[in-house]
C-alpha cells in the first residue's frame, strides 16, 4: 500500500510517500510560505535522482501546494514509478496526518466526520495546529477522493499514562465534562525513540526504562516503561512542560488570573503565553538556541544580552532536570536517556549540561562522541562507566505516521 504522510504547519506543508510495509521512501516534498506569492517548493525523488526547487511560487492556499506536489508526483520525468509505470492518484491507498488532538479521540483514527468535528471542538486548545489540519484535510479530500485518511493524533502514545498521572487537582466535573487532563503530545517522536532503541535490543530488555527528551522549537520529556509512555511533560495543551521556543511551558494558573485582574488584556496574555514567552521571552532577543548559546559565550552581543541568554539557558536546563528527576523516580531508575529533535540532535553543549544535571543518577557523557556526533545518525554518547546509556536518536516522525496509518487500514480491512 502506498501511504502518503503529510505534515501541516500554519504556513508550510510537507509530503512524504512510502511504500508500505517495506517502508521504502518514494519521494518527498515541502512547500514553505503557504499563503503568499513568494512560496518555496522542494521536491525530491531519490530513486530517480530527481530534485527540484522553485522560488517565488504563488501558493495562496493549501490546495495550491497540494496541486504543485501532485504535478511533480505524477510527472513523467520526476514522478514516482511503480513496476515501471507512472503512478496514478488512486494508487495512493492512504494518507496519514500528524494531527494534534480531537476531543475524545486520542489514538489513531480514520478521519470521519465525527473525528473532524471532535478536532473542531478542541480547536481552542490548539488553535494554530487544529485550524491548519482541518483546512489541509479538507483540501486533501478533494485532491485524493479515493484515498483513506488517518489522523495519527499526537496524543496516541500517551493513552497508556495511568489516570493518577493524568489528572489535575481540579473539580472532577471539569475532567468529565470538558476532558481536562494531561494528554501529552509528541507521540510520533517519542514512540520512534522507543521503537528504535528497543529494535536493537535483541530480547535483552536493556531498555526497559527510557527518558526521551524531544528538544526542538517545541519541547517535551517522556517517561517510557517497557515501550509504553507512562508520563509526558505536556499537559492538556502544548503549552505546558519545559519552556519552548516561544511558549511559556509550566505556569502557575493564578499568574494568569492575577495579570488579567491587573488590567492586562486577554490578547496580551495570549501573546505572552504563545509568542513572547519561552526562550524568546526569557532572552528578549531570540527563540533559537544557536543564538542564545553564542550570546551566552559573549560572541557579538552586549553584556546585557549575554546575561539574559545565560539566564534563559539556565532556566531551560533546570526545567529539563526537574522532569528527568521526576521520571527517574516514576520509572524506578533509568536505562537510557535519549536526545532528539533540533536541539537534542544538534547541541553538544546542551546535551552535556543536561546530562550533568542528572549526574547524581550516575550518568556521564563521552565528550568525544558527544562533540563529534553531527551527521552520525543514531549514536551512543555515554561514557563507558555511565550508569545509564545516553543516546542521540534523530527524529523520524513520518515513518511512525506511515506505520500507524498502514496498521489502522490493514487491521480494518482484515476485520
Ligand atoms: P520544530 O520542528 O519544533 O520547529 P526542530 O526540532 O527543527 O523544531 O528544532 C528547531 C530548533 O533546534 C531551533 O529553533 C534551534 O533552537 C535548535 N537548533 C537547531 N540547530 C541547533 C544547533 N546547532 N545548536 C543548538 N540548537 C540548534
Amino acid at each position: 500500500m502506498l501511504v502518503l504522510v503529510s505534515n501541516a504547519g500554519s504556513t508550510s506543508l510537507k509530503f512524504k510517500l512510502f511504500d508500505m510495509p517495506s517502508e521504502r521512501p518514494l519521494c518527498e516534498a515541502r512547500v514553505e510560505r503557504v499563503g503568499s506569492g513568494e512560496g518555496i517548493y522542494h521536491y525530491q525523488n531519490a530513486e530517480r535522482n530527481a530534485a527540484l526547487r522553485e522560488d517565488g511560487l504563488a501558493v495562496p492556499g493549501y490546495s495550491d501546494g497540494i496541486r504543485r506536489f501532485l504535478s511533480s508526483l505524477l510527472d513523467g520525468e520526476s514522478g514516482v514509478r511503480l513496476d515501471g509505470a507512472a503512478i496514478r492518484i488512486e494508487d495512493v491507498g492512504a494518507i496519514g496526518f500528524k494531527t494534534v488532538l480531537a476531543k475524545g479521540y486520542y489514538a489513531v483514527h480514520e478521519l470521519s466526520a465525527e473525528v473532524l468535528a471532535a478536532m473542531e471542538a478542541y480547536r481552542p486548545v490548539a488553535p494554530v495546529h487544529n485550524g491548519a489540519y482541518l483546512e489541509v484535510i479538507a483540501r486533501f479530500k478533494e485532491a485524493f477522493p479515493r484515498s483513506r485518511m488517518a489522523g495519527v493524533f499526537e496524543t496516541f502514545f500517551h493513552t497508556t499514562i495511568p489516570l493518577e498521572r493524568r489528572l489535575y487537582g481540579i473539580p472532577y466535573e471539569w475532567y468529565r465534562r470538558y476532558g481536562v487532563s494531561r494528554l501529552g503530545y509528541h507521540s510520533a517522536s517519542h514512540s520512534y525513540v522507543a521503537q528504535t532503541l528497543r529494535a536493537d535490543d535483541e530480547g535483552e530488555k536493556k531498555y526497559r526504562r527510557i527518558i526521551s527528551c524531544h528538544l526542538g522549537g517545541s519541547c517535551s520529556i517522556c517517561a517510557i516503561l517497557d515501550g509504553k509512555s507512562v508520563d509526558n511533560s505536556f499537559g492538556f495543551s502544548l503549552q505546558a512542560g519545559v519552556p519552548h521556543a516561544n511558549r511559556t511551558g509550566d505556569l502557575d494558573p493564578y499568574i494568569m488570573l492575577f495579570l488579567l485582574d491587573s488590567g492586562m488584556s486577554m490578547n496580551e496574555l495570549r501573546a505572552g503565553l504563545e509568542k513572547n514567552g519561552g526562550m524568546m521571552g526569557l532572552s528578549g532577543f531570540s527563540n533559537d538556541m544557536r543564538d542564545l548559546e553564542e550570546a551566552a559565550e559573549g560572541k557579538g552581543k552586549t553584556p546585557e544580552r549575554a546575561e539574559r541568554a545565560r539566564l534563559a539557558l539556565d532556566v531551560f536546563v533546570t526545567a529539563v532536570q526537574r522532569y528527568i528527576g521526576q521520571y527517574y523516580a516514576e520509572l524506578g531508575g533509568l536505562d537510557a536517556l535519549v536526545f532528539t529533535a533540533g536541539i537534542g540532535e544538534n547541541s553538544p553543549r546542551l546535551r552535556k549540561r543536561i546530562a550533568a544535571s542528572a549526574a547524581c543518577f550516575g550518568v556521564s557523557v563521552d565528550d568525544s562522541a558527544n562533540e563529534t556526533a553531527k551527521g552520525r545518525g543514531k549514536l551512543l554518547i555515554s561514557a563507558a562507566d555511565s550508569a545509564a546509556e545516553l543516546w542521540i536518536v534523530p527524529a523520524n516522525e513520518e515513518i511512525i505516521v506511515a506505520r500507524e496509518t498502514y496498521k489502522l487500514f490493514t487491521k480494518t480491512e482484515a476485520a
